[in-house]
């Protein structure tokens, strides 16, 4: 996923007493993962300083993969827009791990059970009560000779993963609109499963839509499919829950190449494919580098603004937020990124989200080596440059707990560890590899660990192992295990690290120095030839303070307030809520009340509140826009403007 998004600081964080303790069987043996990661348990035992930390243990989860492990799932599901609800049934097909075992054990969130049945024949089940952020465990009585189970169910309108939003809400106006994100805990709300990235699932799907509607999947889709009300879905490969993903709209189809195209509302289609029309080489690019796609078709879901994250990566249908639609190709490393996922994160994922950073730090890593093979070396730059400045400034806002790539989770929604410190420091940790051993050598351990590793979930200390028994034992005058260790296992960023650098920004530094000293006006900068990173690098690098006089100068050369870009806005907005500058503030009520990607209005809302006459105008926006934003945009910044 790319959001960049941490909502520590704004939310209390629940402390659950004993999440792991209601679903007893979670303790009553070690997970697939823990045994294969025997011979490296010493890592965690002597690095992580919450010693019980259970390497390969899920703590989000009440599920039971250990004793019964659901391997297929079918879905028959109606959606219901005027109840905002689906409803319908699941089958779970398991197999016992342990062949002594007698209760599966699911994860809901606000689900209505109806009845639960094998064979035509009603099972027992009981619903515990809810914790506040893990939901609620199901669990069933499974009869000898029983491998299936049909649960009918419902989903409540207020589910965590569902988003339905009114035809005002979308850009076409005339039909409702329903997109699902799992990520990381929620697809519970919307399935009764074992909702674990390290149980791993193929699944079929019916569902049925209003006829005028088109529904499509992180599955097989068919691109030619009448308008009838009734699409049929299959995802051959198994993949975990958090990747099963679900949209209903007014959708249209466009081709951008032979594996590649577009879904969207038939008003961006045209913009969103030629915005994207490079989806395709990089496609061919990554294959050539890191290995054959596995995924047959990728093809983009271009979802109104409300989208509260950048993409999400539902394998063979990436989720795409519309605000990277700038008309210059200039925000696509999104696109890279979640293409990006489908080696690392869909083929080798995280077995617990303790372990995103193995997701996310290595999607972030291709990102950059996509970005340098599709656009050249400058791009590669200077986008290697800003994600090292992002990096820099979580690093000096998060606590030194949460600055630990195998960040410590307990007890916590985990929602709060998409900050930089898994995306950012987790690519600047390989490309550090990189630099050590080379490019050569450090590919070729690359298309090893996705052949190795492809289709499983594993722990952060099964790679530290491979790590070590490979690309360590090759290079071991030029890699150490310490060094390693540290950048695993220790807060901050270790001295030495690669610092990127590009000339494309000195330029930039030059220009704003000069005007910052008052030696030429904005007009006189010489700015014609710069890309949108260079106008980023220029904003973002501004000190806190500027005059209203130097505000005004900007605006009248560059016309930041009405940039159609939404990341320079962004960046100007920004500048303009902390520098009080009112001209700007139409524009800003009208950003946040149009978007609701969280990594573009949770800083604005944040600098806000910081004043009282801030506070007003964000609650003000946040009132008005609150019903189109998703509930995670919501939850992220309600705290804002109380
Ligand atoms: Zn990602």
């Amino acid at each position: 996923m790319i959001i960049k998004y941490f909502v520590v600081g704004a939310l209390a964080l629940t402390i659950v007493s004993g999440c792991s303790d209601e679903s007893s069987s979670n303790t009553a043996g070690s997970t697939k993962v823990d045994q294969s990661a025997s011979t490296v348990a010493d890592v965690s035992k002597t690095k992580i300083e919450t010693k019980t930390i259970e390497v390969g243990k899920d703590y989000h989860s009440f599920g039971n993969p250990e004793s019964i492990e659901v391997n297929h799932l079918t879905l028959d599901l109606t959606v219901d827009f005027s109840k905002k609800v689906l409803l319908g049934t699941a089958q779970l097909d398991f197999q016992k791990i342990d062949p002594k075992a007698k209760q599966l054990v699911l994860d809901t969130r606000d689900l209505t059970i109806n009845d639960v049945t094998a064979n035509g024949q009603p099972l027992n089940f009981k619903l515990a009560k809810a914790d506040s952020f893990l939901g609620a465990a199901l669990t069933i009585d499974i009869p000898a000779n029983v491998d299936k189970v049909v649960i009918s169910y419902q989903t409540s309108p207020e589910a965590s993963g569902v988003q339905w939003l009114t035809p005002e809400q979308t850009a076409g106006k005339k039909h409702p609109f329903l997109f699902t994100q799992a990520q990381a805990i929620h697809a519970r709300s919307f399935i009764p499963l074992q909702d674990s990235p390290q149980v791993r699932m193929t699944y079929d799907a019916t569902i049925r839509t209003p006829k005028d509607l088109i529904a499509v999947m992180s599955a097989s889709n068919d691109p030619d499919t009448e308008r009838d009300g009734i699409y049929e879905f299959s995802m051959p490969q198994p993949i975990p829950s958090y990747l099963i993903a679900l949209a209903v709209g007014d959708l249209y189809f466009k081709s951008m190449g032979e594996r590649t195209g577009v879904y969207s509302e038939k008003g961006i289609l045209d913009a969103a494919a030629s915005e994207f029309s490079d989806t395709e080489s990089m496609l061919i690019a990554t294959e050539k580098a890191f290995g054959p796609y596995s995924w047959d078709r990728y093809d983009l879901l271009i979802l109104p603004p409300s989208f509260p994250f950048g993409g999400m990566e539902n394998p063979r249908l990436s989720f795409i937020t519309p605000t990277v639609i700038a008309g210059d190709k200039s925000l696509v490393s999104l696109i890279a990124h979640e293409l990006a996922h489908s080696w690392s994160g869909n083929t080798v994922t995280n077995a617990t989200w303790r372990d995103l950073w193995l997701n996310e730090g290595f999607t972030t890593y291709l990102t950059y080596r996509i970005m340098q093979m599709i656009y050249g070396d400058e791009r590669f730059e200077m986008e290697a440059v800003l994600g090292r400045q992002d990096l820099q400034a979580d690093v000096d806002s998060l606590a030194a707990s949460d600055q630990i790539m195998a960040i410590d989770l307990r007890g916590r929604d985990p929602d709060v560890v998409f900050s930089n410190i898994p995306y950012e420091k987790g690519a600047l940790f390989l490309r550090e590899l990189e630099n050590k051993v080379g490019r050569e050598n450090f590919d070729k351990f690359l298309l090893g660990y996705f052949e190795t590793f492809a289709f499983q979930s594993i722990t952060t200390e099964q790679f530290v192992n491979y790590l070590e028994q490979t690309l360590l034992k090759d290079h071991s005058t030029k890699l150490s295990k310490q060094r390693i260790q540290q950048w695993i296992f220790e807060p901050g960023i270790p001295t030495d690290a690669p610092v990127p650098e590009s000339d494309a920004f000195s330029v930039v530094d030059q220009a704003r120095n000069a005007w910052l000293s008052g030696a030429i006006r904005a007009t006189e900068i010489d700015s014609d030839k710069w890309v949108v990173h260079q106008w980023l690098y220029f904003l973002n690098n501004m000190p806190e303070k500027l005059s209203q006089e130097q505000l005004a100068d900007l605006d009248k050369a560059f016309s930041l307030t009405h940039s159609k870009n939404n990341e320079i806005a962004h960046s100007w907005l920004l500048i303009s809520v902390n520098n009080w500058y009112q001209p700007a503030f139409k524009r800003l009520h009208q950003y946040l009340t149009s978007i609701g990607r969280n990594k573009l209005v949770k800083p604005l809302y944040k600098a806000l509140s910081q004043t009282p006459e801030g506070k007003v105008m964000a609650q003000k926006a946040f009132n008005e826009a609150k019903e189109a934003y998703h509930p995670l945009t919501v939850k992220a910044n309600e705290g804002f403007v109380e």
